[in-house]
């Protein structure tokens, strides 16, 4: 957490970390007392897409590597259902919301999609680089043509019409701090 400008105040204090891929990959200075954990699928994903020497050192001397419980992965799922970001979260991301949410720890992500998961889960996260988010979004899925709203967040077309889906913003409140 070497760029206090963009990590929020609240994560500052030493204690266990989960990494999602950018995370690892950006390695910062990770501060020595603090606990860093990711998942078996973030390792896969980092050594297929991403393999470095440096992020490998990494992975092997700070990283605990653990797999969250079956229950914890469903009850992501149905919270990133009821927001919306289903279709844009991956087994690895969901994977690692679910170990964050299991260990109590603080989430380190650059993507908005898990933040706003997190948010709604409250489970506490920031970013290294970006900014994290600061509105809470709930999201539907809607017909161009039509407008009809459709219930499976992972459907390619309007059942009704055979029209194009797009993403609305159903409802939002602010992050407080
Ligand atoms: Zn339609």
């Amino acid at each position: 957490m070497s760029e206090p400008g963009s990590v929020r105040k609240k994560a500052e204090i030493p204690g266990a970390y989960v990494l999602d891929t950018s995370a690892i990959y950006s390695a910062t200075d990770y501060p020595a007392e603090n606990i860093l954990y990711s998942t078996p699928m973030v390792i896969r994903e980092l050594r297929r897409v991403y393999r470095t020497e440096r992020a490998e050192l990494f992975v092997q001397t700070r990283l605990r590597i653990v797999e969250p419980g079956r229950e914890n992965v469903d009850w992501i799922k149905r919270k990133a259902e009821q927001t919306g970001d289903i279709a844009r979260l991956s087994p690895t991301d969901i994977e690692v919301l679910s170990l964050a949410r299991e260990l109590r720890a603080i989430l380190v992500t650059e993507d908005y999609s898990m933040q706003n998961i997190a948010e709604a889960a409250g489970i506490e996260f920031t970013s290294l680089y970006l900014p994290p988010i600061k509105d809470y979004i709930e999201w539907d899925i809607k017909c161009i043509s039509c407008g009809a709203i459709s219930e499976e967040k992972d459907a390619k077309e309007c059942r009704i019409c055979g029209g194009r889906l797009i993403t609305r913003r159903r409802k939002s409140r602010p992050i407080r701090e």
